[in-house]
């Protein structure tokens, strides 16, 4: 484990590498507790660099156990090693020489997962961002780009399955029952993309065939047993591959592409070189075993990872602090793609959901960052909401400033002009300005300056004139270290609805540039004058989220009930109903706080029947907008001085009353989408199963609910079904006897299928109340949980934290104690994971004063705890700061 060395890596200081390493030859002899890799590097040494430059090289805990220059061992002097920095003080004359290394790992005390490690008994890699260094000492640092040829060695009866990236080379047997695999990998790459695995693990096969004829193996390598599992990941992977060559021109080049699905794994998977390496969590699915939302996920899984064979592989970036380069494109390419498979508007409903639960708290607290920063001191801490979610936001509005066939000439240009290279954000905004002749000076903020911006809007209309005028004002709140912000290019989609809910049409329009249902705002204050407007029209803002920005809007409520019913645009619409939830919510919150009963308005209530049962919006449309704003929503919402039980306690009450009042047409309607048997995991199905398990949600709070939802427990023919009424019993009826008797059959039936267990650890750790954390406490000792298997902690203990408002916040600080003791506890096996489960308090600053004290004692503690990680330290001593 490195520990803090307090140094700050600033993108100002970037300089290219004095050497090059064109190509690296690998060679592993496996073991488990004594890997022997033998290292020989091609050094280049860089035009114009004095040949008296010393080389050197990045290590993390690594044992040298040879060293050669073009054959010849190297003098003691000539060089100083430490298991973390290799440096050959005088490198020879000769402008290309080859340097052998030969060091030795121990996968399997490897708990980090970072390097090469073993899990369950198969030997994989992780080298993003800077795991190569755990196995050879190397120029570690993505502007490297390398041409790799490998060679495995291992026992057969133990690793009868050898794999790298590229193409497979040469294969054979050698003495004592071992063998051997040679692959190629002709396509130069920087370190981090370097992969291997060996193990015995059942294949699933099958071929694609690309637009230009090129045949490719496709597997997908899984536990034995598993290999049916893994269909609804092939299927999406073959339709990734399609979809590529058709939106983006993108066309797979090695003859072979593998998946390998693990269990122990820090992220959700990686995009190496022709062997992507899987959580297994996002491979394996079926009926019985995965919700709709799991196969969304394996399908957006997939795909991102085979995208970012152009957009992260062929070209990469050129220093960390580019990671968005690859991210946030890659994140726009998949969320386009799921968009195309599914429907459109209930996916971008769903990305600007997890955009301002994951993303927009991010923003506005200590742990703000631009979304490409310009310094870090753990770059593993910057694989962030702002850098993945943020970021491919920013792409989309690209595309809306320079339209979609500018767009995709952008595109077209960056991938020509940069295929084969380590890019940066200059870079790739450059090809967009050069293939439209527009300026995007302005707009680059977006990717240099933290913080969500706030627009104000205010209208008015004037009927004698026939003018519309909305005044707008934008504004970007202070974050860490950027006091002074600097006005933005936002391009804020809108719309004028009239009273028939059509769009109205105006004559001319003066204040700003308005281009095709676009207002582009630059400066601090427009003043945007409409004529020929015939009535007062309902204003409509930021279609589409066509920007990440929050609005503060001056509007009546009669206009937002309008635009729930009508507005064209389904995301707005959808926005006007949440904006009433949320208000109703935020004031409920304050009623209850100042001891009141909480008063709701019967329009409300009302309106929430009407969506639910308006049979010309879509299914999935209606469950999400029926699933009231989130507890962590309202919070945010509200700002500061939270209290985070008066919160539940006013959605609780929202949730009742719509169910009170619309009780026999929910039920109504409940019965009429039941299950016919059939299953498909497609978006007619899922957004079925979706609308009838939030009328569950909301039907289980009347008399009898227990036993509805008991019932729909007990009939689930899928893991959709069945998971949603173990999460009703055992939030709304905690303690009956059809919630326990529910945990315990789910327990009994899926003891032996750790994926499945992680949704009983889940549902368990976000029952609201006090008493959770002593439930959550006692899980820790079940015999499924383990600490040292990521997905287990992030199930169980990252759930809590993060999903659980009344049970982490609660008011004596135990929830915060039992955190804190969870995050050391992590630490001591992954400094990874326990950085990401502390952000997780990244908000404690906005918690009432007797919960933020108890909080900031916590993070105290943890940050005063001797030979803390790197990336704990990072992060605590941020969120302090
Ligand atoms: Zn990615």
């Amino acid at each position: 484990m490195r520990t803090d060395t307090g140094q700050v890596f600033k993108l100002e200081d970037y300089r290219p590498s004095d050497y090059l390493i064109p190509r690296t030859e690998l060679s592993f002899r496996l073991s488990p507790d004594a890997t022997e890799v033998k290292a020989v590097l091609t050094i280049e040494r860089r035009d114009g660099v004095a040949t008296t430059a010393p080389l050197v090289l990045d290590g993390d805990g690594l044992l040298l156990k040879k060293l050669e220059i073009d054959g010849t061992p190297l003098a003691q002097s000539t060089y100083t090693v430490t298991p973390d920095r290799l440096e050959i003080v005088h490198p020879p004359e000769a402008k290309r020489f080859t340097l052998t290394i030969e060091t030795e790992v121990a996968p399997v005390h490897n708990e980090a997962l970072m390097g090469l490690y073993l899990s369950n008994g198969v030997y994989c890699t992780q080298c993003e961002a800077e795991g190569f260094r755990r196995i050879t000492y190397f120029l570690d640092r993505p502007d490297i780009l390398s041409v790799y040829t490998v060679r495995i060695e291992a026992p057969k009866a133990e690793a009868p399955l050898l794999l790298s990236n590229g193409n497979p080379l040469e294969r054979g047997e050698m003495a004592g029952g071992w063998h051997y695999t040679v692959w190629h990998d002709p396509f130069p790459k920087p370190s981090y993309l370097f992969a291997l695995v060996a193990g015995s693990l059942g294949i699933l096969s099958d071929r694609f065939v690309t637009r230009s004829g090129r045949e490719v193996e496709l597997g997908i390598y899984v536990e034995h047993g598993k290999e049916k599992l893994a269909d609804y990941a092939m299927d999406a992977l073959k339709r990734s591959m399609k979809w590529d060559e058709d939106v983006f021109g993108c066309e797979y080049d090695l003859d072979v592409f593998n998946i390998v699905a693990v269990s122990d794994f820090n992220m959700g998977a990686m995009e190496n070189k022709g062997l992507n390496i899987f959580n297994d969590k996002y491979v394996l699915a079926d009926r019985e075993t995965a919700t709709d939302a799991d196969f969304a996920n394996i399908e957006a899984i997939i795909a991102h990872e085979y995208f970012h064979n152009w957009t992260g592989n062929r070209i990469t970036c050129r220093d960390w602090f580019q990671l968005c380069l690859k991210e946030g494109l890659t994140v726009f390419r998949d969320h386009e793609f799921s968009a195309d498979q599914r429907s459109r508007p209930v996916k971008r409903i769903a990305e600007v959901r997890t955009l301002r639960a994951h993303q927009f708290p991010e923003d506005q607290g200590p742990l703000a960052h631009p979304v490409r920063p310009r310094r870090y001191r753990e770059i593993n801490n910057f694989y962030t909401a702002t850098v993945y979610e943020k970021g491919s936001e920013v792409v989309r509005m690209i595309r809306t400033v320079l339209g979609p066939e500018a767009f995709r000439a952008g595109m077209d240009l960056y991938l020509k002009r940069h295929d084969g290279e380590a890019a940066t954000i200059e870079d790739f905004l450059k090809a967009f300005e050069d293939a439209s002749g527009r300026d995007l000076s302005q707009f680059a903020l977006w990717y240099h300056q933290a913080g969500t911006p706030n627009l104000t809007v205010s209208s008015a209309y004037n009927a004698a004139a026939r003018e519309f005028t909305i005044e707008i004002e934008q504004s970007v709140p202070p974050t860490p270290s950027e006091s002074r912000k600097r006005l933005m290019h936002i391009p804020l989609a809108f719309g004028l609805v009239g009273a028939d809910g059509r769009d109205m049409a105006y004559e001319s329009v003066e204040g700003a540039m308005v281009d095709d249902g676009v207002i582009h705002v630059r400066k601090r204050r427009h003043s945007i004058r409409f004529s020929g407007i015939a009535e007062r029209p309902a204003l409509s803002l930021n279609r589409g989220f066509s920007a990440p920005i929050t609005l503060s809007v001056e509007q009546k409520t009669e206009d937002r009930i309008f635009l729930s019913g009508h507005d064209s645009d389904p995301v707005a619409r959808w926005q006007a109903f949440n904006t009433l939830l949320t208000e109703a919510l935020i004031a409920a919150s304050r009623q209850i706080r100042g001891g009141k009963r909480p008063v709701f308005s019967d329009r409300l209530s009302a309106l929430a029947g009407q969506i639910a049962c308006d049979d010309a919006l879509e299914q999935a449309y209606r469950a999400l907008a029926l699933a009231l704003p989130g507890e962590a929503d309202i919070a945010r919402e509200i700002g500061n001085d939270i209290d985070p039980d008066a919160i539940f306690a006013a959605r609780e009450a929202l949730a009742k009353r719509i169910a009170e009042e619309n009780g026999p047409s929910l039920r109504d309607l409940y019965e009429r989408l039941r299950d016919n048997g059939e299953f498909s995991p497609d978006a007619a199905g899922a957004g079925r199963r979706a609308l009838r398990n939030a009328l569950l949600d909301y039907l289980a709070l009347l008399t009898d609910g227990a036993s509805l939802a008991a019932d729909h427990f007990r009939l689930a023919a899928n893991m959709t079904d069945c998971a949603a009424a173990l999460t009703v019993l055992a939030h709304r009826h905690s303690g009956t006897p059809q919630a326990t008797g529910a945990l315990a059959a789910f327990e009994a039936r899926y003891a032996n299928d750790p994926l499945v267990m992680d949704k009983w650890f889940l549902v368990q750790a976000s029952v609201p109340g006090a008493q959770t954390v002593e439930t959550v406490r006692g899980l820790t000792e079940h015999r499924g949980f383990s600490m040292s298997n990521p997905n287990r902690v992030r199930a169980l203990v990252g759930t809590f934290a993060n999903a659980n408002q009344t049970g982490f916040h609660r008011a004596d600080g135990e929830g915060y104690r039992f955190f804190g003791e969870m995050v050391l506890e992590a630490e001591r096996r992954n400094p990874q994971l326990a950085a990401r489960l502390a952000t997780a308090m990244r908000s404690w600053r906005s918690l009432e004063t007797g919960r933020r004290d108890k909080a900031r004692a916590t993070l105290l503690a943890i940050s005063g705890t001797e030979g803390l990680s790197t990336d704990l330290r990072d992060i605590v001593e941020r969120m302090l700061a």
